[in-house]
Order: structure tokens, then C-alpha cells, then sequence
């Protein structure tokens, strides 16, 4: 008997048997580069069905609730070859361990076609006739899920939820836009839940305010090394663009502005590096230049998709996942937002494109972009 982890992946199984394939595989990939990461100890099993990661160690089970494409993994016992005879023996002999007396318990058997001789039945009464416990189908104490498969026999008790979605960086590259805000950071979690390898691009005004903002971005990007195995960030110093638009622009335009301008300096990067989208933590309606009207005259500065993961979240909805992904307390902390010297006090709900555009044309946006690109620094994390 080993034991281990068995993984169950849920939406894969949709897919096309080629796409199925790429998927698993880099799920397997994942996994391997985690539990190598955190030097543990393991050896990895798949089938088509699932993935046993054969190890002894505690720790494996909080790494492997991190990565995505996972619907479950349980602690599992797992026997390689053996008979009917021997794997019923094994369950008889160690029951008592597993179920109190005073507990009732069911069976759960999954059985693959051309293993043993007996049907799914009679293997449910062959195990349970000698489990001195009564037996409850409907709500049981203890439930013994019993998998009886070509590549090995699992015996285990407790679904533990998976992070879901797709398996990390199998949907392609995307550009996040990360201020030090709460939601940022879960946008990203989202696109990357879904697959999507995130680049991150944080813009800042250092040193005209402090590096509160960037300290934070690295924070962040710590933590999200826990889901992604690695992440690129790009570091912009925005003031040039700041002082300019504070100039020329009127207060109530200025935060469409910058977020226009923003999202061009994004788009230029992102295509740099083949990323098929960009996406940013807005929510609509959360605060003016997150309207619709809004929203649309900031998209229409790129060419590039902008994807928005938390369009329809309500502010409560967005913390509740920042504290399960453990960012939640580093947004909070306080810092001079980038804009914070330059936001006006009223802005626009409601801006026109064709003021906007009037006013960009009294800024020279190629040179600037070709200089803030210029000065962005890159880190890897
Ligand atoms: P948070 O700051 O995470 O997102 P917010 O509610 O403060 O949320 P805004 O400041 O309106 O949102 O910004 C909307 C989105 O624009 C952010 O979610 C983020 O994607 C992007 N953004 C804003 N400021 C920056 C920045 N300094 N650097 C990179 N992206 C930014
Ligand atoms: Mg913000």
C-alpha cells in the first residue's frame, strides 16, 4: 500500500481528446513544478481519469490546493496491483481505525471495465458484509470511495475542494493591469484561474510619491507564485504622463485620460510580449470612470480586448476572494495611489468622446509613450 493524493480534474473532461491531452499534460507540468518548488518528496501517476501524486508528505495537500484544473484531491490509500481478495482483506483489517463504532458508513465504488470478474455489486457486498458498522446511503458518517482502475486500486474518505478552472498558462498570455487596490489583484487571480498566463504592468509615480504602490505590486506578486508559477512585472513611472494631462486637460476629463493613456502604454507592451488581452480590475459602476459610458471611451483608446473578470461583482464579492487568495490584507494597506496627487475632486460620469479626443490631441501621446516605455524596469518573480 503507498499513499498520496488523488486529484480529480473536472472541466477538462469536455474537451476534445487532443485538447484533453495538452491540457492534462500541463497540468501534470504544474504540479510537478510546485511540489518541486516546495521539495517535496513525490512521484506523479496519471491517467486519463486522474492523477495520483504518490508521496508521504503533509505539506503536498496546501500546495496542491493552489493550482488550478484541480476539482478535488483527497488523501488517498493506493495499491498499484493486487486482487479482490487481498484489497477486501486490507479494508477489513483497518476499518475499525476509519470508522468509530458508533458510525455509520457507505460505499462508494467506482469500477473500470475489465479489471476483476465480479460486477460493481457484488464488490460492494463482498467489502461492506464484513464492516461491522451500519450502513447509512443517505447521510452516512464516514463514506469509503473505492476506485477500482486499470492503472491501480484508491481507497479514500474526504472530497477536499480544488481551486477549479483551467490548468494555469494553457489559454495563453495576458497583460493585468495591478494598482495596489483590492480589486486588481483578483482580476488577475480570475484571468489566471481561467488559464490565462498573467504579465503584470503597474504604473507608479515614484519618486514623486513614495514606493508604497510597488512595495505592495512585489507583495502581491509573492503571493501569486502560489498560482502562477512565475510572473513578469512591468514597473511604468507614469508622472511624465500625469503632469502633462494635469496640464493641458481639465479636471473632470483628467482620470479618462490617464486611463486612456494607460491602456495604450498597456497595449504596446502586451503586444511586445504576445499577450492577447488586457485586463483590469474594473467593476461596473463601482466608482465614475467605471460607468459604462466610461468604460467604453476608455476602450476605445486600444485595439486589444479588454477584459474586465469583475464587471458584474459587488464590492463585497471582490474582498471575499481577496482574503481567500490572501491579498486582501496587503490591498489594504495605505498608499499614495499614483493618481491620488492628480485626481480631481469631481470627474465626469459621463464623458465625450469627442472632447476626449480633443484634448489628447494637445498631447504629444507617441513621444510620451516611447519615453515612459523607456523607463519602465521589468522584474521576475
Ligand atoms: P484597484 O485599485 O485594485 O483596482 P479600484 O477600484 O481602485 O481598484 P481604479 O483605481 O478605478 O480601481 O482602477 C481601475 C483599474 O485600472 C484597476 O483595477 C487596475 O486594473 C487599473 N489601474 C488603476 N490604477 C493602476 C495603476 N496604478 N497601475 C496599473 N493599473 C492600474
Ligand atoms: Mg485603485
Amino acid at each position: 500500500m503507498k499513499k498520496g493524493i488523488l486529484i480529480a480534474f473536472g472541466e477538462i473532461f469536455l474537451k476534445s481528446e487532443n485538447v484533453k491531452n495538452i491540457f492534462l499534460k500541463r497540468l501534470i507540468h504544474n504540479l510537478d513544478f510546485f511540489l518541486n518548488k516546495n521539495k517535496i518528496d513525490f512521484k506523479i501517476r496519471s491517467s486519463r481519469q486522474r492523477i495520483f501524486v504518490e508521496t508521504e508528505s503533509s505539506k503536498a495537500k496546501r500546495i496542491i490546493k493552489n493550482v488550478f484544473g484541480i476539482v478535488w484531491f483527497s488523501d488517498c490509500m493506493y495499491f498499484e496491483k493486487t486482487t479482490l481478495n487481498s484489497f477486501s482483506k486490507y479494508i477489513h483489517q483497518n476499518y475499525p481505525e476509519w470508522i468509530e463504532k458508533n458510525q455509520t458508513f457507505a460505499i462508494k465504488l467506482k469500477l473500470e471495465n475489465g479489471i476483476i470478474k465480479e460486477n460493481k455489486d457484488k464488490v460492494i457486498e463482498k467489502i461492506a458484509s464484513k464492516i461491522d458498522r451500519k450502513v447509512n446511503l443517505s447521510k452516512p458518517n464516514k463514506t469509503l470511495f473505492i476506485e477500482i482502475r486499470h492503472n491501480g486500486w484508491f481507497v479514500y474518505f474526504k472530497k477536499n475542494k480544488g481551486a477549479g478552472g483551467l490548468p494555469g498558462s494553457c489559454s495563453g498570455k495576458v497583460l493585468s493591469l495591478i494598482s495596489g487596490g483590492i480589486d486588481s489583484p483578483v482580476s488577475s487571480y480570475l484571468s489566471a484561474k481561467r488559464g490565462a498566463e498573467n504579465i503584470w504592468i503597474h504604473f507608479h509615480s515614484y519618486p514623486l510619491v513614495s514606493n508604497k504602490s510597488i512595495e505592495k505590486v512585489k507583495e502581491f506578486a509573492k503571493i501569486f507564485i502560489q498560482y502562477q508559477p512565475k510572473i513578469k512585472i512591468y514597473f511604468v513611472p507614469f508622472q511624465k504622463a500625469q503632469i502633462e494631462i494635469k496640464a493641458k486637460v481639465p479636471a473632470n476629463y483628467r482620470v479618462l485620460l490617464y486611463r486612456r493613456f494607460m491602456l495604450k502604454i498597456a497595449e504596446k507592451i502586451a503586444l511586445e510580449e504576445g499577450c492577447h488581452a488586457l485586463i483590469t480590475g474594473e467593476s461596473l459602476g463601482q466608482v465614475s470612470s467605471q460607468t459604462l459610458p466610461n468604460l467604453e471611451i476608455t476602450e476605445e483608446a486600444v485595439k486589444m480586448p479588454v477584459l474586465r473578470p469583475l464587471i458584474g461583482m459587488d464590492k463585497e464579492e471582490i474582498i471575499e476572494i481577496a482574503k481567500q487568495i490572501s491579498t486582501f490584507n496587503i490591498s489594504i494597506k495605505p498608499q499614495e495611489d499614483c493618481c491620488t496627487l492628480f485626481v480631481p475632486k469631481h470627474q465626469t460620469g459621463k464623458g465625450n468622446l469627442k472632447k476626449v479626443k480633443e484634448y489628447e490631441k494637445k498631447l504629444d501621446i507617441s513621444k510620451l509613450t516611447r519615453q515612459i516605455i523607456k523607463e519602465a524596469k521589468k522584474e521576475k518573480c
